[in-house]
């Protein structure tokens, strides 16, 4: 098992000793609850009823055939027929009959009903959870991993557990009405019909566990089988998979990893269902000595015929409670262990910060770095090493630099999504982190490069800007103006009510620089936050576009900080203040004019471009 990489406590820990079985089946139990009381009761009502009724349709079988076999005395020692207690018993077992068969449809029923509600109350709790995590969370993989396995089977696991205490409940009923039956043949034919479950069971529990530990080493297996599935069968990578060539590839990967996880689920199973042969055989051979034991006792009339069909029954339907009931518990064990995933999930401590300050005491401050160095957990070297800025309101900061010298990072440590390692960043005087988080999100308004396309409508992919006029079609309209996404949308054949992407009905897809307009135009929804960076989000557009959005963008951001990162000097070159960052390092800083006269790596860049449009 070289992929054995359990994250959070191995399920030794979580189900320590037999009752640690049971650990979730409360928390299951309370779930079930507390989505919907009045079926649970239903259903606890419906499973008695079925559970005790089976013996009652015994004991009255039993009934019947002495009551058939006194009037056949009677008929041939006086010739006269009477058959009326053997109808009504006739009838009361129809009627027992009927019962257990509308019992059962209910607690089909009442499953159904809070299947559907559980999944979806899981699901949101997952959801729920997923939105109060850091993004430094989401990209960490084992993390990633207990995330899948949570989403993938813990949202049906609940209802299983419920509905196997509750099978177990109702076969305990029926066992234990068994019993009282029973018992009056003989105690010892109660012990017999207990005991001969048991190897069975250990078996169960046992291959249970095992099954378990095989789900979760095999998560990142599972992951990548996902992922390539989603390669080869989305419309997002569907060209590059035809160019290149890659879907043979693909697919001998995707097979392989099957192979693989075969291999390991076959060998499970057999000695699953070998075990449990060779020990339900024992459990058997138990149970048909108890046979001929009941018949013998008929056969010296220690019992009467109609008991001993009673018994007979008895045993049988004895036998399968018992396993009825010992495959629930080693299911119960199952879902435990995979409820443990869940809620090791759920209870990923959030980081989330107590600050609740919700304005610093000097807002003519602006945005400070301090000495502010960090790296990527599991990264060799830092991403940013040393940073001071300050930019005041009204400014504007441009970076620049190569391909991954740490522009984008900046960003992410300046909006919160990360933390630094060393030194501090401060807003209006107060450090980042004693900002209350909406109250931070809200002063300030990013565009990333890797802007996300939401299969929303063009409209709604606007609004997403800012939350709070997410279906405002009027602010839609002035923020396409600005981000010169107006002329786009106004030839879409639904104006702004167009579905975009091609997942949905009647979507349209968008070039590249229609998109990064979209995106713009979402950075200028945001008419009240005061800190707007654009993180390349112009580079698929022509430099006129560019200049004319960024000559909107200056209007906008007059008494505000604004921050950008380009790679067209025409751009950089308005900005107040520019820092030229490389390997994580500020190593130049100033004006245009002044870095121009520096004449060091700025002004060699600007120069190679400059000869660029000669
Ligand atoms: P830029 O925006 O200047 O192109 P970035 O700030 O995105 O560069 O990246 C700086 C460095 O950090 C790069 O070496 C990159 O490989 C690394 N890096 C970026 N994002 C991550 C991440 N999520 N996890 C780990 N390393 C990252």
């Amino acid at each position: 098992m070289a992929h054995l990489s359990p994250s959070g406590p191995p399920p030794e820990a979580t189900t320590r000793g037999f009752f640690g079985v049971f650990r979730y089946s409360r928390r299951a139990m309370e779930l079930v609850w507390t989505t919907n009381g009045r079926l649970t009761v239903a259903l606890a009502l419906l499973t008695i009823t079925a559970g005790v009724l089976p013996a009652a349709m015994a004991y009255v079988g039993a009934l019947i055939i002495d009551a058939v076999l006194a009037a056949t005395r009677i008929a041939t020692d006086t010739g006269e027929v009477s058959m009326s207690r053997v109808f009504w018993l006739v009838a009361i077992e129809g009627l027992i009959v009927a019962a257990i068969t509308g019992a059962q449809r209910g607690i089909s029923l009442c499953q159904a009903l809070l299947r559907a509600q559980l999944g979806q109350r899981v699901n949101v709790m997952i959801l729920e959870k997923a939105l109060t995590l850091e993004l430094s969370q989401f990209e960490d993989a084992e993390f990633y991993d207990q995330l899948t396995r949570a989403r993938r089977e813990a949202s049906s696991r609940p209802l299983s557990l419920v509905n196997r205490t509750f099978g177990l409940a109702q076969n305990m009923v029926s066992l234990l009405s068994y019993g009282v039956l029973l018992v009056q043949f003989s105690p010892w034919a109660v012990v017999v019909l207990v005991l001969a479950g048991m190897p069975a069971f250990v078996a169960e529990t046992r291959f249970s566990s095992d099954a378990f530990t095989l789900f979760r080493w095999r998560s990142p297996e599972t992951r990548m089988q996902l992922y390539l599935e989603s390669v080869i069968a989305r419309e997002d990578n569907v060209k590059e998979v035809k160019l290149f060539g890659l879907g043979p590839l693909l697919l001998r990967r995707y097979r392989d990893i099957f192979r693989r996880l075969y291999k390991a689920d076959r060998a499970l199973a057999i000695r699953r269902d070998g075990w449990g042969f060779v020990l339900g055989l024992i459990g058997t051979l138990a149970l048909y000595g108890a046979y001929a034991w009941v018949a013998f006792a008929a056969v010296i009339s220690r019992i009467t015929l109609g008991q001993m069909t009673m018994y007979l029954m008895l045993f049988r339907q004895g036998q399968s409670a018992v396993s009825a009931i010992l495959s629930a518990i080693g299911g119960m064990y199952e879902d435990n262990l995979y409820l443990s995933t869940l809620y090791d999930y759920l209870e990923t401590p959030a980081v989330k910060s107590e600050a609740n300050r919700e304005s610093g005491p000097n807002p003519t401050d602006g945005v400070r770095f301090e000495g502010v160095s960090f790296s990527y957990p599991g990264a060799s070297r830092p991403a940013l090493v040393d940073i001071d800025l300050h930019i005041h309101p009204g400014e504007s900061l441009a970076l620049v630099g190569e391909n991954g010298s740490g522009k984008t990072t900046l960003i992410k440590l300046l909006t919160r999504l990360y933390r630094p390692a060393t030194g501090r960043i401060l807003l209006d005087g107060m450090p980042l982190d004693d900002w209350e988080e909406t109250a931070l999100r809200q002063r300030i308004g990013v565009i990333f490069q890797d802007f996300s396309r939401y299969q929303f409508l063009v409209g709604e992919n606007i609004g997403v800007g800012d939350v709070r006029h997410f279906t405002n079609e009027e602010r839609w309209r002035e923020a396409a103006d600005k981000g010169m996404a107006d002329a786009i949308v106004e030839d879409l054949p639904g104006g702004y009510a167009t579905q975009l992407g091609k997942w949905f009905k009647d979507g349209q897809e968008l070039s590249g620089g229609q998109w990064q307009k979209i995106a713009l135009s979402r950075a200028f929804m945001r008419t009240d936050a005061d800190i707007l960076v654009l993180d390349e989000p112009t580079a698929s557009m022509d430099a006129r576009a560019e200049a004319r959005i960024y000559e909107h963008f200056r209007k906008l951001t007059k008494n505000r900080i604004a921050i950008l990162i380009s790679h067209r000097f025409s751009t950089v070159r308005m900005a107040s203040q520019i820092v030229v960052i490389e390997n994580g390092r500020i190593i130049e800083r100033g004006t245009h004019e002044e870095l121009v006269k520096v004449d060091g790596h700025y002004a060699r860049l600007f120069l190679l471009q400059a000869e660029g449009y000669r």
